[in-house]
């Protein structure tokens, strides 16, 4: 069986084509087209622009993805589209482009929430095209933090198709924080990789608050954190001019509190629930000074991450949770987009 994915939730055109066969796959091709260059100039993502970019990219992309490989197209069985949530005229570009093509493939569309695809990522293991490999087993029951730019989410996997949400952020996500506050510093969008980078150099030696710790439940809370950080930077500068030392030592303050939020109640999370495995998804996932926290703290055969080339939106996650919602899959005229799906 082979499916191809589709993912156009947010500023990221992902295509990619995988062969199932017997709980192995191999991914065919892939492609994946960042807008960052687009965006970056205003700070964050502009939906009208990423919707127009997914609009012109993806009939250039999915011949690209198709010819490379000499693949010819009626091999295709299902697409996979991720349907939500995201910005809605992102989806929508995503949507137009995706029912053609099933119409003219006379193929079944399977809807994807692009959360559980976050998740599902962690169940493969080489990004390598055309090399067979047996999809993950984890040990259930699970809990997953997904932590990427548009949320923060704590959920609880009885098996891999029973999730229940147990908490989520109630305010800004934790990736639109480390960008937010990247900006502060003067970096660009996506500051997440930028931060971590300037952090490595720097000291965490600035206080920081701890929103919503002594709350007994597993939401979160970062744009007060935001703003303290917003307020110390200008305290600094009003005194000094910001040179690259208190620049790195704000860098790594500001991340140290980050994940120590994360951490903290991922904990409690985990003491409540007592799962057999932690699974962290999502782009702030690629980021080394966490994995290396949650690692010390759990342990390195709980916890679960995705491949760092996979951690941010792609195609490949959409394809791959394609084949385990496959029986949901739906003629494209009942396709609909949902900005605010939830798990
Ligand atoms: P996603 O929404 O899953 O596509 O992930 C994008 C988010 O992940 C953005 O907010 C990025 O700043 C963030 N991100 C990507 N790489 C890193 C990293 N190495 N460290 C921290 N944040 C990151
Ligand atoms: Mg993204």
């Amino acid at each position: 069986m082979i499916i191809l994915g589709i993912e156009t939730t947010c500023d990221e055109t992902g295509l990619a084509l995988i062969e199932f066969k017997n709980s192995r796959f191999r991914i065919l091709n892939h492609k994946l087209r960042s807008q960052n260059n687009i965006h970056s100039v205003y700070g964050g993502i502009v939906p009208i622009l990423a919707a127009r970019e997914h609009k012109k990219n993806l009939p250039i992309l999915y011949q690209q993805l198709i010819r490379e490989i000499n693949f010819s197209e009626e091999k295709i069985d299902f697409l996979a589209f991720s349907n939500g949530p995201g910005l809605p005229p992102s989806l929508i570009s995503g949507k137009e482009f995706v029912i053609d093509l099933a119409n003219k493939l006379n193929v079944n569309i399977i809807p994807i929430n692009h959360l559980i695809a976050h998740f599902y990522s962690v169940l493969i293991n080489k990004n390598k095209l055309n090399i067979w490999q047996k999809i993950k087993t984890i040990s259930l029951p699970a809990i997953g933090l997904l932590i990427s730019g548009g949320h923060t989410l704590l959920v609880y996997f009885e098996s891999l198709d029973k999730i229940k949400k147990i908490g989520e952020t109630i305010d800004d996500a934790i990736g639109e924080s480390l960008d937010k506050s990247a900006r502060i510093l003067g970096l660009e969008y996506p500051g997440g990789p930028k931060l971590e980078k300037l952090a490595k150099k720097g000291r965490p030696i600035f206080n920081l608050p701890y929103p919503l710790m002594a709350t007994k439940n597993f939401n979160f809370s970062f744009s007060g954190l935001k703003t303290a950080f917003w307020e110390l930077v200008e305290e600094i500068k009003r005194y000094k001019k910001l040179d690259e030392v208190t620049k790195a030592d704000l860098a790594a303050s500001y991340q140290k509190t980050a994940f120590e939020i994360l951490l903290i109640k991922t904990k409690m999370a985990d003491e409540k629930y007592k799962p057999k495995s932690l699974i962290i998804s999502g782009g702030v996932a690629a980021n080394y000074y966490l994995r290396k926290m949650f690692i010390k703290y759990f342990g390195k055969n709980k916890i679960i991450f995705p491949v760092k080339s996979l951690a941010t939106d792609n195609g490949i996650k959409i394809a791959f949770s394609g084949y385990f919602f496959k029986d949901e899959s739906i003629l494209p005229a009942n396709l609909e987009v949902h900005p605010n799906l939830k798990i």
